[in-house]
């Protein structure tokens, strides 16, 4: 029987979605490879713990310098592997790392050193607990192609710096970008086996989530997230996931319309609408639905498609042309059944097979498939509604839950919609960037994954809570062992009562009769 790796490919090719332009072949990484990367990052891991945390933070210092000085490099190896245009790359991904790491380098020693567990209840005043943050061991990361430095990058530094090792296998489209990171920690100071990559499909994802390692983090689509889920359940490993969005965007009455279309336009269009963020509905009030949809298509119409490395340009390719397919057949459905184009709703040839033109589609209803499927492309979809009630019913029709966006003019009426909106972010004025807020959290609900990364909370998901507990007095015996009797009962009654009796009389009669605890004869 044919085991996955027996028919996964045996090199990847790494293709500029602009030009076509194979960039390098490599070898992927079989089962073998996988097990004995983690088999390495396992032994060297202990190593990195007791490093110390202010030493890692230091390393993460280094990592910083040095992606600064190579900022502009790193950005023109995000935009041939990926497309998107550079000054996405260096904002988006670089900025983002960057960030990311001052961010730990902050406050990573006040998140992760130890933390005294005050007690309330008096029978254990007699002790003093602890929390402390305990690395996992080895983190499995598992990254998608759309953010192939960011997303990987700021999972990766987290990781490390509460004193797990890493090993990442990347996305097959983007394997390049993922080795640059690796060039750049080692650089800075982490040891070879403490972030390694492996290159390869889905098989060597699937032959990491297998091997020995104690926590995956994983962002891809729902499908694969769901499949990683089911098999992660088998072993009961920890995960992460990061999945899909279908991001709506509330355009109240009140709103500005210059800048909401502004936002929609480049909420849709940013990274050629290949986000997990993008906005991907948008949900406009009657009175503002025409002009705000003409906006967005007068807008549309000026991006300028081209190659990523042209600083003119606005939006860049798709990653393949299976992508487009499925923007395409969205765009198809929606058409068929009555959506009006606006802008775009073509392939554009001209550039490459990858290109297709930024569209802006009005008149779809919440039934199409580009209103319930994830796109993932550069549509903009567009409906009228008649309320905030209604608008917030639609928001929340969906399956994901990764972000949403209210527009306003007024700030609390913003914020009570806000709240009402299931997703694990909701924006008011503004979209997207919460990815670049290095202390929010990122994560979604429904099928948009469990759990965070980013912020202090991502930071948790890469520590172990362990809770350490110290008796103040070694030489005496707990009262609540053995040698049980009715006096027993009845002092532990008084005990109760001392505490949580409503009248102070049951409080001191009780005091008087939990006393005689003190004199019990125990085993
Ligand atoms: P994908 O699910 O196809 O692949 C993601 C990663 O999983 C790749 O590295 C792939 O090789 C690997 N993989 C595939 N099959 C696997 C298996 N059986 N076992 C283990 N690993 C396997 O997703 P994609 O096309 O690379 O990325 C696009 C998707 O990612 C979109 O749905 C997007 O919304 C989502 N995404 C989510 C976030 C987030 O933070 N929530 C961020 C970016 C992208």
């Amino acid at each position: 029987m044919a085991t996955d790796l027996q028919i996964a490919a045996l090199k990847i090719v790494s293709v500029n979605p602009a030009t076509g332009e194979v960039l390098r072949e490599l070898e992927c990484a079989g089962e073998g490879v996988v097990e004995a990367a983690v088999a390495r990052a396992r032994a060297a891991q202990a190593a990195w713990a007791e490093l110390g945390l202010r030493r890692r933070i230091e390393v993460l210092r280094e990592f910083q310098g040095k992606l600064y000085e190579k900022k502009s490099e790193i950005a023109a190896a995000i935009t041939r592997e990926v497309g998107k245009p550079l000054v996405e790359a260096l904002v988006t991904e670089v900025l983002v790392v960057l960030d990311a790491a001052r961010f730990l380098i902050d406050n990573a020693w006040g998140l992760l050193r130890d933390e005294p567990v005050p007690h309330g209840n008096l029978v254990t005043k007699l002790k003093s607990g602890w929390l402390v943050r305990e690395p996992h061991g080895v983190i499995g990361i598992i990254s998608p192609w759309n953010y192939p430095f960011s997303i990987p990058a700021t999972e990766t530094l987290a990781a490390l710096v509460a004193g797990n090792a890493v090993v990442l296998k990347p996305s097959e489209l983007t394997p390049l970008v993922a080795l640059e990171l690796a060039s750049l920690l080692h650089a800075a100071g982490v040891p070879r086996d403490v972030f390694q990559v492996v290159v390869g499909e889905g098989p060597a994802g699937a032959a990491l989530l297998r091997s020995p390692i104690d926590k995956l983090v994983f962002t891809g689509s729902v499908p694969t997230g769901k499949r990683i889920a089911a098999a992660a359940a088998e072993r009961l490993l920890p995960v992460v996931l990061e999945l899909g969005g279908k991001d709506p965007m509330l355009v109240l009455d009140d709103a500005d319309v210059d800048v909401a279309s502004s936002a929609a336009v480049w909420g849709a269009f940013v990274n050629a609408g290949q986000a997990c963020l993008s906005v991907e509905r948008c949900y406009v009030h009657r009175s503002l639905y025409e002009s705000f949809a003409r906006a967005c298509a007068e807008k549309t119409k000026q991006l300028r498609m081209g190659n990523g490395m042209d600083s003119y340009t606005d939006v860049g390719p798709m990653i393949q042309e299976r992508q487009v397919r499925i923007v395409e057949s969205h765009v198809e459905d929606a058409k068929a059944r009555g959506a009006r184009v606006l802008a775009g709703g073509t392939r554009l040839p001209e550039l490459g097979v990858n290109f297709y033109a930024p569209t802006v589609l009005a008149d779809v209803t919440q039934d199409m498939r580009i209103m319930r499927e994830e796109t993932f492309g550069p549509v903009l979809p567009v409906m009228a509604c008649d309320n905030d009630d209604e608008a917030v019913r639609l928001a929340n029709d969906s399956e994901y839950g990764l972000a949403a966006s209210v527009w306003t003019r007024d700030r609390k009426r913003g914020e009570r919609l806000a709240r009402r909106i299931h997703a694990g972010t909701v924006m008011v004025n503004d979209v997207i960037s919460c990815f670049g807020i290095s202390e929010a959290p990122h994560g979604g609900v429904k099928a948009s994954g469990v759990g965070r990364t980013h912020g202090r909370f991502g930071l948790d998901e890469m520590v172990r809570v362990k809770y350490l507990d110290m008796d103040r007095v070694p030489g005496m015996k707990k009262v609540w062992w053995h040698g049980y009797g009715e006096s027993f009962r009845r002092q532990m009654e008084g005990f109760l009562d001392m505490q949580f009796a409503r009248g102070l009389g049951t409080r001191m009669r009780g005091a008087l009769r939990a006393a005689g605890v003190l004199n019990r004869k125990q085993l």
